[in-house]
C-alpha cells in the first residue's frame, strides 16, 4: 500500500525561493575578483537567477545541457548555482586548479555549451577558448566597466549585461528530482579526471543533512566562512544549505591568505568557517606573525575542518587559541561529499581536552543517509572496534552509482556500495578514523603501518609546520617509513630530535627509518598532499636502516 502523502520533487529552485521568503534580508558577502567587498541578499540571489535563467533560455540553453563556471566563491557563483541548475541545466564547476590541459579535457568531456569565469581567469580561458570545441560563448562574470578592451576570446559576453535588462519574472520549470543538477570531476591523481553527476534529489538530501545541528549546524543565526571552494564539490554542499536554512554567507573571493581570511572573519563576525588544513596553516602563520589575539577578536566557535585529515594539534590550537571547536568531517566528490561528521556524544561530555582531542581526530561518524562498512581484500566485512582496518566501503542516496558517460565502468560492488579508495578503523561508537588511503599504506613486512597515524603526530611538534610519511623501499622490511619535513621558518630540528619526540607518541616499530627536511611539499590543485609525486621524487632514496 502507497503512503497518501504529496509527491512534490526535491529541486534546487524550492531552496532559492524558501530563501527569499523566510530570510530574504539575510546576507551575502563576498570578496570579489575585482577586489572590493560585494554585499547583497538572498532576496537578490533570488531575483539575479531568475534574470539568468531567462537569459539562458534567450541564449538556447536546452535543459539537461551543460553550462560551466571557472569561478571563486561570491555571489555571481551563487547565483549559477541556482539559475542555472533551476532552468533544468547543469552547471558544471570546473577546478581551475587542475592543469589546462585537464581544463580543455573536461570541458569537452562534458560538452560544454557556455562558460561563465572570473576576471582572474581570462588568461587561461583566452589560451583555451579555441580548444573547447561545444562552447558557443563565453561569459565574464563582470560588470561593463571591468571588461578588457582587447582580448582573444572569441563571442565574450558580459555577465552584467546578460542579465541587466531580463525580467526576473520566472516560473521555475518543474520536472522530475532525479534530473541532473551540477557536474563536477574528481582531480584525477590518477588518469583523466572522471564526472561525478549530481541530481536535485541528491543536492537536496545532502544539504538537509549537511546543516542539520549533528551534521555541521547551520542555521539562521550561523554566519558561515565558506573557504571550500564552490568549484569543487560545490563547496561541500554550503550554497544550498545556507539558503535552505537563511544562514549569512561570507565568500572569499581569490583571497584565501591569512590575512584576508582573518579579517573576513573579524569584521563579519563569522561564527562557523569551513576549509581543508592547509588554509587553517596559513592563518595561524598570520596570527603568529602579527601576535593577534584571535580568541578577543573573533566570534568564531566553530571550524569545520576536511578534505585531508585534521591534525590533532590544529583542533587543540583552534581550540585554545581561537575559543573554537573544530568539527573534523570526511567526505569525497563522489560523496557530494559528506560522508562522516565528529560530532560528541552525552558520554563525552566529562572529558578533559586532551581526552576529547583524542575523539577530535577521528573522521567522526556516519551521518543519517550514508551507509558506512571495512572490508578486508576479500570483501569479508570487518569488526567495528576501532583496531581492524580496512577498505572504506560507501552506500546511500547522495553517493556515486557511476560515473559521467560511464567512465571507469561499473563501480559498485554486488551490495551497491562503492570503496572509496581509503583505509579505516570504526569503532563500538561508530566513530570513523581513516588510517591511509589504500595507496599510501605502508607496508612492512607484511603488516600496514598508517603514514596518516605518523603524520599526525610529527604534525604536533611545535617546529613542524607541515609532514608527509611515505613508504621507502626496504631490502629486508618491502617498506619502511620516511618522514619528511617542512619547518616553521626560523625554527630548529633535528632528525634525533624528531624521534625523541615521536618516542612513546606512536607504536615502536612504527618508528620511521629515518627524516629528511624540505622546503616544501607537494599539493594537488584541491590542497592534499601529492604522495605519487612525493614517492617518485624519493625513487632511489636508500634509508640508513637498509644496509
Ligand atoms: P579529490 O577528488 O581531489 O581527491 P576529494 O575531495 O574527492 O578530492 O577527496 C576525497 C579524499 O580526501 C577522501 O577519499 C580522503 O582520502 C581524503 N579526505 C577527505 N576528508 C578527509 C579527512 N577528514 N581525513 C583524511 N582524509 C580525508
Amino acid at each position: 500500500m502507497l503512503g497518501l502523502m504529496q509527491d512534490r520533487p526535491l529541486l534546487i529552485s524550492t531552496v532559492i525561493e524558501h530563501a527569499a521568503k523566510f530570510h530574504p534580508a539575510a546576507e551575502i558577502v563576498s570578496r570579489t575578483a575585482e577586489g572590493p567587498i560585494h554585499r547583497c541578499t538572498y532576496a537578490d540571489i533570488h531575483r539575479r537567477s531568475k534574470q539568468l535563467a531567462n537569459a539562458l533560455t534567450k541564449l538556447g540553453v536546452q535543459p539537461g545541457e551543460r553550462v560551466a563556471s571557472l569561478a571563486w566563491n561570491g555571489y555571481r557563483h551563487m547565483e549559477m548555482y541556482f539559475g542555472v541548475s533551476g532552468t533544468g541545466a547543469v552547471l558544471h564547476t570546473i577546478n581551475p586548479r587542475l592543469f589546462p590541459e585537464q581544463i580543455e579535457y573536461i570541458a569537452n568531456h562534458a560538452e560544454d555549451q557556455f562558460l561563465f569565469f572570473d576576471l582572474t581567469f581570462l588568461p587561461i580561458v583566452e589560451k583555451l577558448a579555441a580548444a573547447m570545441t561545444s562552447v558557443k560563448g563565453f561569459v565574464l562574470m563582470t560588470d561593463r566597466t571591468h571588461l578588457p578592451a582587447i582580448t582573444r576570446v572569441p563571442n565574450l559576453i558580459c555577465y552584467e549585461d546578460l542579465i541587466g535588462d531580463q525580467s526576473s519574472d520566472y516560473d521555475w520549470p518543474q520536472f522530475d528530482e532525479n534530473t541532473a543538477s551540477s557536474l563536477c570531476y574528481t582531480s584525477g591523481t590518477t588518469g583523466n579526471p572522471k564526472g561525478v553527476l549530481y541530481s536535485h534529489r541528491s543536492s537536496l538530501l545532502h544539504s538537509m543533512m549537511a546543516s542539520a545541528v549533528d551534521g555541521l549546524g547551520l542555521g539562521a543565526n550561523e554566519t558561515a566562512l565558506l573557504i571550500v571552494p564552490m568549484f569543487h564539490v560545490n563547496a561541500w554542499g554550503m550554497p544550498y544549505a545556507g539558503a535552505l536554512c537563511g544562514a549569512k554567507l561570507v565568500m572569499p573571493g581569490p583571497a584565501m591568505d591569512g590575512k584576508s581570511v582573518y579579517e573576513l572573519m573579524r569584521d563579519e563576525k563569522v561564527t562557523l568557517a569551513l576549509g581543508v588544513p592547509t588554509v587553517w596553516l596559513m592563518l595561524f602563520q598570520h596570527v603568529d606573525a602579527n601576535k593577534l589575539k584571535p580568541k578577543s577578536e573573533l566570534a568564531l566557535k566553530r571550524v569545520v575542518i576536511g578534505g585531508s585529515s585534521a591534525p590533532r594539534a590544529m583542533s587543540e590550537r583552534f581550540e585554545i587559541d581561537f575559543g573554537a571547536f573544530v568539527i573534523h568531517a570526511w567526505g569525497m566528490t563522489e560523496m557530494s561529499p559528506l560522508g562522516t561528521v565528529c560530532n560528541l556524544l552525552p558520554k563525552h561530555r566529562d572529558y578533559d581536552l586532551q581526552q576529547r582531542l583524542d575523539i577530535q581526530a577521528k573522521q567522526g561518524r556516519g551521518i543519517y543517509g550514508v551507509e558506512l562498512r571495512i572490508t578486508d581484500d576479500e570483501g569479508n566485512a570487518l569488526p567495528h572496534d576501532g583496531k581492524a582496518f580496512g577498505h572504506l566501503m560507501v552506500r546511500g542516496p547522495w553517493i556515486v552509482s557511476s560515473y559521467y558517460r560511464g567512465e571507469g565502468g561499473k563501480i559498485l560492488d554486488a551490495d551497491g556500495y562503492f570503496d572509496t579508495g581509503d583505509v579505516a578503523t570504526i569503532d563500538a561508537d561508530g566513530y570513523m578514523q581513516i588510517t591511509d588511503r589504500s595507496k599510501d599504506v605502508i607496508k612492512s613486512g607484511g603488516e600496514w603501518i598508517s603514514s596518516i597515524d605518523l603524520e599526525n603526530a610529527a604534525m604536533g611538534h611545535p617546529a613542524v609546520a607541515e609532514a608527509a610519511v611515505i613508504g621507502a623501499a626496504h631490502s629486508k622490511w618491502q617498506e619502511r617509513p620516511l618522514l619528511i619535513i617542512v619547518k616553521k621558518p626560523g625554527q630548529e630540528l633535528t632528525r634525533e630530535g624528531m624521534l625523541q619526540y615521536l618516542d612513546g607518541k606512536i607504536v615502536k616499530w612504527w618508528t620511521p627509518d629515518d627524516v629528511v627536511f624540505v622546503a616544501e611539499l607537494p599539493h594537488t590543485a584541491t590542497g592534499k598532499l601529492q604522495k605519487m609525486k612525493l614517492r617518485e621524487q624519493f625513487k632511489t632514496y636508500r634509508l640508513p636502516t637498509d644496509v
